[in-house]
């Protein structure tokens, strides 16, 4: 969400005549983009601010600006903390900084044109709902992002079709909870709907969409993924524990009897889909047995991937003021240590079973002097061999894995999609 918010301000900079300068002791406008998902992002945006504080008394014209998850409704004690900043944005409300920018160049911009990435990969994200309902217990985003918000299937659609024109191929449609989009919208579309509309967009040949949450995957999301051809079949389902004393706590609204159905709905629809999640271990109360609970559901799922995080305390959040922290930090390293290596085996053996397989990837760019796409089902695969691949979809022969990612070969005479647009 980050990074789509970064790249539509960067978007609208440009149309206010800015131009990017990566080196901060030189440049005019400075934003820092903030996450308080966890302490340690927190802790990094304090530090850099820290740093700021030096240079805004050294060029005191240089405008600086705070926005993402750091900034809520009241900004009293970030205006304390932080006088060096000229303006905190919350996130998605670019406001504040534009009008200030305006005001300097004597000028304004079109608000017609929405605002899209200045300069798009041939793949990249569209928020399609801002904000969560749910108050997972340990999380904070509610109280900083707000309540959920679509965004109109018509203004999607444009959207989609403004990247088609600038050669964006595969677009990652987000959201904290992607499938609730809608609820909130006349006629009550949901995100089954908008996957059809966007699946008709020329030019666009992938489409992708992160997160969601098990209790609003429906079937009917769940059958329009499996039905739609440009839908990769690919998502992430956040367990959070396998026990269910802990996902109580945690609120989450489902057990871990619940979640099994819904993987196995998943994959009886699309037996060949990649399935991720998010776990975090040392959850107040979360004893031995809880947490061998959560290693039983990894090995039974056999998840493609984890995001592993251990539990850290959000102030603000439901758990912060009646959950203990009781998990010792040395404890909570161990089962995210533990929980790391068990999946790594997983993956090695899932990523082994590609090896000779035939895989269509998108090729969105390079590292190292090797060409990098994904599959459908969203394994990374470097390509050996030379050939001037940038944004073709092609057929790859895999010819090695790790547990991080695969290797592979064009495949000769391989397809490659030529996108028509219009
Ligand atoms: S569903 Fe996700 S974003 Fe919403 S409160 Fe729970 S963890 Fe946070």
């Amino acid at each position: 969400m980050n990074v789509a918010d970064s790249e539509r301000l960067a978007n609208a900079l440009d149309r206010l005549g800015c131009e990017p300068e990566p080196v901060m002791e030189r440049a005019d406008i400075i934003v820092l983009n903030s996450c308080v998902v966890r302490q340690g992002a927190e802790d990094k945006v304090t530090g850099r601010l820290g740093s700021l504080k030096k240079l805004k008394r050294e060029q005191p014209d240089k405008l600086i600006s705070l926005m993402g998850c750091m900034v809520g409704p009241d900004n009293t004690d970030l205006e304390t903390r932080f006088p060096q900043v000229d303006c905190f944005m919350r996130p998605q409300e670019f406001g504040p900084l534009i009008q200030l920018v305006e005001a300097q160049e004597g000028t304004c911009m079109d608000t017609s044109v929405p605002l899209v990435p200045s300069t798009p990969s041939v793949a990249t994200f569209i928020p399609i709902i801002h904000g969560c309902d749910k108050f997972c217990t340990f999380c904070i985003i509610p109280y900083r992002r707000g309540r959920e918000r679509s965004r109109p299937i018509e203004e999607l659609v444009r959207e989609a079709e403004m990247l088609a024109v600038r050669g964006v191929k595969e677009v990652t449609l987000l959201g904290q909870n992607v499938d609730s989009y809608g609820h909130d919208l006349p006629g009550e579309p949901d995100l089954a709907d908008l996957l059809r509309v966007i699946n008709e967009v020329g030019g666009i040949e992938r489409i992708r969409f992160l997160t969601s949450h098990p209790n609003d995957m429906s079937e009917r999301i769940i059958d329009a993924v499996a039905g739609l051809d440009k839908v990769c079949e690919f998502i992430n389902l956040p367990v959070q524990a396998g026990d269910n004393g802990v996902l109580e706590a945690m609120r989450r609204g489902y057990t871990r009897e619940q979640y099994l159905a819904k993987v196995d709905r998943i994959r009886a629809a699309m037996p060949e889909s990649g399935l991720t999640t998010d776990i975090i271990v040392g959850f107040p109360g979360e004893t031995e047995k809880a947490f061998e609970q959560t290693v039983d559901l990894v090995k039974r799922v056999r998840f493609d991937k984890i995001h592993i995080a251990s539990y850290s305390v959000r102030p603000g959040t439901i758990a912060s003021r009646k959950q203990p922290d009781d998990v010792p930090a040395e404890e909570k390293k161990r089962r995210n240590t533990t929980l790391e290596a068990i999946q790594n085996d997983i993956s090695s053996e899932i990523n082994g079973s590609y090896v000779g397989r035939t895989e269509e990837i998108l090729v969105e760019g390079s590292k190292d002097g090797r060409w990098q796409g994904r599959t459908r089902s969203n394994k990374l695969v470097y390509l050996e061999g030379a050939g001037r691949f940038h944004g073709e979809i092609m057929d790859v022969v895999v010819e090695g894995a790790t547990a991080f990612s695969l290797t592979g070969r064009a495949k000769e005479g391989s397809r490659v999609v030529l996108s028509q647009i219009g």
